[in-house]
């Protein structure tokens, strides 16, 4: 099919469709190729770097966890049992989750590390990334703990 102009001669007798210049099935099958193909190269960069971000935002709630934790800590002596380690406790609004779970699965781990019966350290993991945050009694003792 070749894309020509019609002249008022040739187009006289033929139906009205025929007078508009527009694209041809071609032009367009082309063009959706090269939307196809610039698309399939940036979707995967786009997917990487919202799964970044979502690392990214998992590691700020751990930190905000961590911070909550030595609150906690400092306030009773030693870290949360496992039982009491919830938002509210924490003085959190509410509960951080992984950005990258899904709704209602629980993402953030804590496992309290007892010394003398008391929670001196603990570990926090994200059951996902599997980041993790482990104090541990030896490398954090403050001297008021000490009386
Ligand atoms: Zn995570």
């Amino acid at each position: 099919m070749k894309n020509r102009v019609y002249n008022k001669e040739e187009v006289k007798g033929a139906p009205a469709y025929m007078d508009q210049h527009g694209f041809t099935l071609i032009e367009l099958v082309v063009v959706v190729l090269i939307i196809g193909v610039l698309a399939s190269i940036a979707v995967p960069h786009l997917a990487s770097a919202w799964d970044d971000a979502k690392a990214s935002a998992c590691k700020a709630n751990m930190k905000q966890i961590e911070a909550a934790l030595e609150l906690y800590y400092f306030e009773h002596g030693e870290y949360p049992t496992e039982t009491n380690f919830t938002a509210e406790n924490l003085k959190l609004k509410s509960a951080p989750t992984c950005p990258q779970s899904k709704q209602n699965e629980s993402s953030y781990t804590y496992t309290p590390a007892p010394t003398n019966n008391k929670n001196m350290g603990y570990t926090l993991k994200c059951n996902i990334h599997h980041f993790t945050i482990t104090e541990t009694a030896e490398n954090f003792n403050p001297s008021s703990s000490a009386q």
